[in-house]
């Protein structure tokens, strides 16, 4: 089954007949229209005949990004066929001027008028006309369309995988153990099949490569019950996977606090406002959790300002009065030092002991600390990476919390939580993960939602505008200033670079220095030293300087209530969970808030509608999931190791309900049957089995 190799030329990454039978088909085409260019319409999938015209390549962005095209006709007329990159290299030179061609693609509407972008080309030979390529029984219907690789057209694909199915059909008859046969074994049981009214394994990757007709509308949507069906199959899989890992970690033993805690009410007494229904839900179900023998594993994801230290330092509290020491990581020093003065004037009046652990204190200072955590001397500890140093040893921790998760790794993590027995597991993200998303990355964790902003802030009013009209921005600001408040200017780069013609803070820190000549103007970047960084943070929180000329350093996290201006220089340049991050530096406080967003002259239509999309919602989740949908989930989450589970069939951020489906079955198996003993679970615990190598050491235990 899985080993017959391929021989001869395949696709990238095809080494098996299993690889080819799996190589989905990226769309169908309904070969029966004869179409021609003139009456296209946008939507469609189709092949025809044409003729090339030329071809041309151009460079947009200020040269940092090419688009070619290759320009086509027929007698009715003409069409672009757009490449925002190339197949492969020189992929144009066979396409000489005159040289026929089919067409395979899909007619999109680009600025008002239709063209093709990355259709499929195929050159006819001069022996070879339409009859002959519609001599096979396969294409006088609807037709699969692969993704072609270099030296590989669609027909050699076709071929190739018409070979696979027969060989297969061949070969199964010989082989002996049903693992061995790669379409005779189903994966799942009868009895899901029959609930779910899923079809055969077999029957289904067959059915995507040899469509029917009859259901072309269903195939063009890859809705058809076959597509479905190795949809649900790699879903499952995953929610399975997430199943098991939770059940196991119920079944091991944490630290549980039976305690009412005595000081978090008087906690909540003392602060100067009320806490939201979103942050008193978070915390109780946070509570519960604590009170539990297994260990907590909730992630708690909050819009920025949703007032998440808060949470954290109402669990800590409990915590401690339960007889637990509490850490909390944070990802910047600035935001650690942020989080021990707010825990300080909120734990300390309750007699809580806090301390800080960073990786620029002096050797002394950090050796005393570590002395004090091991003694239980300090309750609370805030810090940075430092924290997972091996030297740091507590004496008696519960509960770890991780702030802004998404910028640590999973290893990190995992050291913390290292520290102790099984600590209960805090982790926070103020990057707002679409759901369909964070039940694929998180699905092993309890999720809460700050889902509500403290009252009182008036909404974040954001503006574009184009670096010629700056002019007019800054008498704005001035008087802003002069009214008390302070001003965020953030560039996309530390210094001048020769390639990109970007604004960088160094450079423009001197010239907005000249501009605003009456006020303090700071400038913070990662390469300004700890101490210093420390320095002009306090200065600006201090109002002893008005404007702050940045990079992202202060993305995450920093809160300087009295900040309500924030201008981002070349926005076009970040991405969009970044641009709302560093929007939510503003908007902390009562004044009325504002984000410029200054494009650079060159920017694309589609920067241009990201842009946008920031100046209508300030809802981060909504631009979440925007974001997911433009730029798919890997570039999503800005990491090839983010994580997320490679799928042949399914897409993530499309599917979302058979991703649910999928998400409750597999619960719902392992809480009627734990340990999968059921004999109509074998296939189930054959399936996780087969995934445990997925798992790190410590969940398998
Ligand atoms: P984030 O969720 O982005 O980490 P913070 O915890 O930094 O948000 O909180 C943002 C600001 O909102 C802080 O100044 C905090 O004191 C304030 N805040 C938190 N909760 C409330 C509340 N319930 N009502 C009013 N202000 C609050
Ligand atoms: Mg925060």
């Amino acid at each position: 089954g899985d080993h017959i190799y391929l021989q001869g030329e395949t696709p990238k990454g095809i080494y098996f007949v299993k690889d080819l039978v799996e190589y989905i088909p990226r769309a169908y085409e309904d070969q029966r229209l004869n179409r021609k260019i003139a009456n296209l319409e946008v939507g469609e999938t189709v092949k025809l005949k044409a003729q090339v015209l030329k071809s041309r390549q151009f460079a947009v962005r200020g040269g940092k990004r090419k688009i070619y095209e290759l320009l086509i006709k027929d007698e009715t007329g003409s069409i672009i066929c757009k490449f925002f990159r190339l197949p492969f290299k020189n992929y144009f030179n066979s396409f000489e001027p005159m040289t026929p061609v089919y067409v395979i693609g899909t007619v999109v509407n680009y600025g008002g008028r239709k063209e093709f972008h990355h259709p499929d080309l195929e050159i006819i030979k001069e022996d070879e006309d339409d009859e002959s390529s519609n001599s096979t029984p396969r294409e006088n219907s609807l037709v699969p369309v692969y993704s072609e690789t270099e030296g590989l057209t669609q027909k050699k694909i076709r071929s190739l995988v018409d070979a696979a199915f027969k060989n297969l059909a061949l070969s199964e008859l010989d082989l002996k153990s049903e693992k061995e046969k790669l379409l005779s074994y189903d994966p799942l049981p009868e009895w899901l099949k029959t609930n779910l009214k899923l079809p055969e394994f077999k029957e289904s990757i067959h059915n995507i490569h040899y469509p029917a007709l009859i259901d072309k509308y269903n195939y063009h949507e890859f809705k058809t019950p076959y597509h479905y069906r190795l949809i649900f199959n790699e879903f499952f899989e995953m929610e399975l996977l997430c199943a098991y890992k939770k059940q196991f970690r119920k079944k091991s033993e944490s630290l549980p606090m039976s305690l009412e805690s005595k000081r978090l009410p008087e906690l909540k007494k003392n602060l100067p406002f009320k806490l939201t229904n979103a942050q008193s839900r978070t915390i109780d179900e946070i509570l519960k959790d604590l009170t539990q023998s297994s260990p907590m594993h909730r992630l708690v994801q909050g819009d920025v300002g949703s007032g998440k230290t808060l949470v954290a330092l109402c669990a800590a509290i409990y915590a401690i009065d339960n007889g637990y020491q509490v850490t909390l990581m944070a990802p910047t020093e600035i935001l650690a030092e942020q989080h021990l003065s707010t825990a300080k004037k909120i734990l300390e009046p309750l007699g809580i002991k806090c301390g800080l652990l960073t990786g620029s204190q002096k050797n002394k200072e950090k050796l005393e600390v570590i002395d004090r955590l091991s003694k239980d001397e300090i309750n609370f500890c805030v810090g940075t990476h430092a924290l997972i140093e091996d030297d740091v040893v507590f004496k008696n921790l519960g509960l770890v919390i991780i702030d802004e998760q998404h910028r640590f790794g999973v290893e990190q993590r995992q050291k913390l939580k290292n520290k102790s027995v099984i600590p209960h597991f805090l982790i926070m993200t103020a990057t707002p993960i679409p759901r369909t998303l964070s039940m694929s990355l998180f699905g092993d964790l309890d999720v809460s939602v700050i889902d509500e902003l403290p009252p009182g802030r008036t909404p974040i009013q954001t503006k574009q505008l184009y670096a010629s009209q700056k002019k007019d921005l800054y008498p704005y600001i001035k008087k802003q200033i002069q009214n008390g408040r302070q001003v965020y200017i953030v560039y996309p780069l530390i210094e001048e670079s020769e390639t990109l013609d970007l604004k960088n803070a160094t450079e423009e820190y001197e010239k907005i220095k000249s501009i605003f000549s009456e006020f303090k103007v700071g400038l913070l970047h990662g390469r300004v030293k700890n101490s210093e960084k420390d320095d002009i943070m306090k200065s600006f929180k201090n109002n002893e300087l008005q404007i702050l000329v940045s990079t992202t350093v202060i993305e995450v996290g920093v809160d300087v209530p009295n900040a309500n201006i924030m201008v981002i220089e070349n926005a076009e340049r970040f991405g969009l969970s970044q641009l709302h991050q560093l929007r939510g530096r503003v908007g902390r406080g009562a004044y009325e808030s504002y984000c410029f967003l200054v494009m650079g002259d060159a920017v694309s239509n589609l920067a241009k509608e990201r842009i946008q999309m920031m100046v209508k919602t300030n809802n981060g989740f909504e631009i979440s999931e925007f974001d997911l949908k433009i730029r798919g989930p890997g570039e999503f989450l800005g990491s090839k190791q983010s994580g997320l589970p490679l799928f042949k069939f399914a897409k993530i951020g499309e599917n979302t309900n058979l991703l649910e489906l999928a998400r409750n079955t597999a619960f719902e198996i392992f809480e009627k049957d734990p340990e999968l003993k059921l004999p109509e679970n074998i296939k189930i615990k054959k399936i996780v089995e087969n995934q445990k190598h997925k798992l790190k050491l410590s969940e398998i235990g």
